[in-house]
């Protein structure tokens, strides 16, 4: 299996980190859609919301509150922003290594 998160998340290969706990990273996207664009994931290699089950409640809980700590600790509870999942190609879906996206400010093309 190659993925580029596990990469990221294994330190092979570099990223602009923003947060990281023992079971999430956060870091900037590479090609940025708004002035604030971030990628929250698990470490874990779980290729998309289709494959989640029971076992993974907890985590995604965590993922959620995450991104609104971030986002109170960015200053972006006002004037808001975005929380994105794509989910397979037709749902945008690129990197099959579930992540949300943390968007907010001026949209960028
Ligand atoms: P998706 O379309 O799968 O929901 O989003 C994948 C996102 O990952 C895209 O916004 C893309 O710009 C970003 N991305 C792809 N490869 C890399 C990479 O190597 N590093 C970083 N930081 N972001 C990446
Ligand atoms: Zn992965």
């Amino acid at each position: 299996m190659d993925c580029i998160f596990c990469r990221i998340v294994e330190k092979s290969q570099p990223a602009d980190i923003v947060y990281e706990d023992d079971a999430l990273i956060a870091f900037k996207d590479i090609r940025p859609k708004s002035d604030i664009h971030v990628l929250l994931l698990p470490k874990a290699h779980i290729p998309t919301v289709n494959d989640l089950d029971e076992h993974h409640v907890t985590l995604m809980g965590r993922l959620f509150l995450t991104a609104k700590k971030l986002a109170a600790q960015w200053s972006l509870v006002e004037p808001g922003y975005r929380l994105r999942v794509n989910v397979g190609r037709g749902g945008g879906q690129i990197i099959d290594h579930l992540h949300m996206h943390l968007l907010s400010g001026q949209r960028k093309r």
